[in-house]
């Protein structure tokens, strides 16, 4: 068995391969550790690796992003965010903030925070202050808000949950007349939370070879190798190729601290629509710390801007793969990290920030 990325690289240039094979991830991790290491350059040109819906900040709907803004600006809250979500723009008249940070700079007392247990403590700091917790990421994310939910959090701390489940997002592009890959390797982090069997659906359901990876060029390679075989062979079968961490089940405390607090159900993804069963949201239980509940009128206006993107911005064709980010007329051109038009831009997990961090011009 090969051991090093080398070793890989040279098993997969020995492989005969079909004309063009289109491999897709579904992790800003992966997208990363594929870009930086240059995995497409060594790769046989007629193979794609393709990005694919793995950034949460990048599917985060405006919605959801406008109602963290106005309440930040208009409600005598504090409002914590993981820092990638600050710099989100929405599509709103340059007169009015249109990220979390222009409503910083406009008076609203917003603060990254980089783990649920930093909105505790914040909110512990102040018990006379509201603090919502804008929360939006997939499982990963999620689960230690769950948790942090379920040991019990300070009576002045709400969330506004924006979480997502990966596997629906691949589920609807497999349910599509195109789906636009042959292949897929499947998100090492999501499977140490849920378990690698919610990815069985892809090889039993829609007979495209699967490997779970993790995030080393090695691991990566390994999965890429497997999906090639499996390909070949017309045998597909969900390989585990992160086994170090991906356990049978995933983390049975993080799926219980999951099921006791959320809800999954129907969720928009932004520029996409609604992908059925497909979100987070805080079960009935814990309305007294849902800011949905807590702030209806927000929650209903920003609702209104269901699935807006900004004009020209191609973020939502990038996350579902059909677009390569130099692809998009606004790359590198109006839409650079300093100036981002759309969130794959603004997160160090969206497609278009790795790809311009690595030197990709359009
Ligand atoms: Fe969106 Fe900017 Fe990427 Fe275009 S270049 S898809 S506008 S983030």
């Amino acid at each position: 068995m090969p051991q090093t990325a080398r070793q890989w690289l040279e098993h997969i240039r020995a492989l005969e391969l079909p004309e063009r094979v289109r491999i897709m991830n579904v992790c800003g991790g992966h997208e990363r550790s594929i870009t930086m290491a240059g995995l497409r350059g060594a790769l046989p040109d007629n193979l794609e690796l393709i990005p694919g819906p793995g950034c949460p900040v990048c599917v985060c709907p405006e919605e959801d992003v406008y109602t963290a803004i106005q309440l930040a600006l208009r409600e005598q809250v504090t409002l914590v965010a993981f820092g990638d979500m600050l710099r989100v723009p929405v599509n709103v008249p340059k007169s009015e903030a249109r990220s979390l940070d222009q409503a910083r700079a406009r008076g609203g007392d917003v603060r990254p925070i980089a783990s649920p247990t930093e909105a505790v403590r914040i909110a512990e700091a102040d018990p006379q202050r509201p603090v919502v917790f804008f929360a939006a990421g997939f499982e990963t994310t999620t689960a230690p808000v769950a948790g942090m939910v379920a040991e019990g959090i300070p009576d002045n701390l709400s969330i506004l949950l924006s979480g997502r489940l990966t596997w629906p997002a691949v589920a609807m592009l497999l349910d599509s007349e195109a789906p636009g890959f042959d292949a897929l390797v499947a998100p090492g982090h999501v499977a140490t939370v849920m378990g690698p069997e919610e990815w069985e659906f892809v090889t039993e359901r829609h007979h495209i070879p699967a490997a779970v990876a993790g995030f080393s060029p090695d691991s990566l390679l390994a999965a890429t190798y497997s999906v090639l075989r499996q390909l070949q062979e017309e045998r597909p079968f969900l390989d585990n190729c992160y086994p170090e961490l991906v356990r049978p089940g995933g983390n049975p405390a993080a799926k219980s601290c999951l099921e006791q607090t959320m809800r999954v159900g129907d969720a928009t993804w932004r520029g996409i629509g609604t992908i059925p069963d497909s979100g987070f949201h805080l079960r009935p239980e814990y309305a007294a710390h849902d800011a949905r509940v807590l702030f209806p009128g927000y929650a209903d206006e920003g609702r209104k801007r269901a699935g807006e993107m900004p004009p020209g911005c191609d973020c939502a064709r990038v996350v579902l793969g059909k677009l390569y980010p130099t692809d998009c007329r606004l790359y590198g051109k109006a839409c650079t990290p300093r100036n981002p038009v759309g969130p794959c831009m603004v997160s160090d997990e969206g497609a278009c920030r790795i790809w311009w961090s690595a030197g990709a011009r359009p």
